[in-house]
């Protein structure tokens, strides 16, 4: 019930010979860490007892959490009703707190320097799992999170009409009412997945895992250059600025000799050339899997350079929760 729209709910409730005002209180529950109808207090017991006859939470439930003692990062690992597993992680930022959820079980997309896809894809998340991560994750870390990235384990776009209910669920003012400036989406690069996001017309972040500035270095980290390649890919971007008014991240994790050279930089800077975007660069982070090492501190300090001398903007991301395996490319799904 939690992958509703608040307009579907109300059609089911009325459906159900329920009132029309019933959608609005029920609505306000599935954006509370309530985990059975019985905890909907404001609800008559027979109407309570009668939606459980008749439908289910769609919930998932935190197994296990692990706490980063370098900087308070929490991952928590969730188990959803059909015993799958995937993990979400909680940061704190000076502007807030921000959680990184994730949109499948497993991940078919196969880059070949991340950990979430080595199993494989077993699912995409319903709307509703998507949104109890965010849900429970709150209550348990016990402050308001204001800030949600689709960037934990699975593809998003690969995913793409349970995300866009997902979306549209937690930025509704009747429910839990997430500002949608404080939401980013990371794609390894699905060009149809970018325009239907951009048709969304929702001032979403959209963040692109780059990686390589070239395809023949990205067809070998990222077999989804294959099908979409640079100049499809970048073309995407520009209609999605275009018609969001949002810039652009791009990720680009660092790979010790295989795309941190100056060579590499420049021909990034000539890829991103008239387009309003943010680079991030990220040493890469160990899977124990792959054997790639991340690149020194003075071959990203250069790069940057290069970066900045050709006038992107471009931050080194600051690492969180990587005592926990909790950063980028190492969340993966755990059988409980
Ligand atoms: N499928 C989406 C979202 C999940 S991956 C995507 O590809 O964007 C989240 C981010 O972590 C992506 O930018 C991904 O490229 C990056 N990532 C994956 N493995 C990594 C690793 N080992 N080190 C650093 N970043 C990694």
């Amino acid at each position: 019930m939690r992958s509703l729209s608040f307009d579907e709910l109300e059609a089911f409730l009325l459906s159900a010979g329920e009132a029309r005002f019933r959608a609005g209180q029920v609505y306000a529950w599935l954006h509370k860490p309530v985990r059975g109808f019985d905890e909907m207090t404001d609800l008559s017991c027979a109407l309570r007892e009668k939606l459980s006859h008749i439908s289910r939470l769609d919930s998932a439930q935190i197994e296990e959490k692990l706490v980063s003692a370098k900087d308070g990062t929490v991952k928590y690992l969730f188990s959803l009703p059909d015993g799958e597993c995937v993990e979400s992680v909680v940061m704190r930022y000076r502007h807030g707190v921000t959680i990184c959820i994730s949109s499948q079980a497993g991940c078919r997309m196969g880059c070949r320097f991340c950990a979430s896809t080595i199993g494989g894809l077993k699912r995409g998340l319903t709307a509703g799992e998507m949104l109890s991560q965010v849900i429970f994750a709150q209550q348990d870390f016990g402050e308001r999170i204001s800030g949600v990235v689709i960037m934990g384990i699975g593809e998003p776009l690969d995913n793409f009409e349970n995300v866009a209910k997902f979306l549209l669920n937690i930025g509704d003012p009747r429910g839990i009412h997430l500002g949608y400036r404080h939401m980013t989406l990371s794609t390894c690069g699905l060009v149809g997945g970018i325009d239907a996001l951009a048709g969304l017309h929702l001032p979403i972040t959209l963040s692109v895992s780059l990686h390589a500035p070239n395809d023949a270095l990205r067809d070998t980290l990222m077999p989804v250059n294959k099908k979409y390649p640079l100049s499809a890919l970048m073309d995407a971007c520009r209609r999605y600025q275009s018609a969001t008014g949002r810039r652009v991240t791009f990720e680009y994790a660092m790979i010790a000799g295989v795309n941190d050279s100056g060579s590499c930089a420049r021909q990034l800077a000539a890829l991103l050339r008239g387009l309003l975007c943010h680079v991030n660069l990220i040493p890469v982070n160990p899977v124990k899997e792959r054997n790639f090492a991340k690149s020194s501190a003075e071959n990203m300090k250069n790069f940057m350079e290069i970066l900045q001398d050709k006038g992107v903007a471009v931050t080194i991301r600051r690492k969180l929760g990587s005592d926990i395996a909790a950063s980028c490319g190492q969340l993966r799904q755990k059988r409980v």
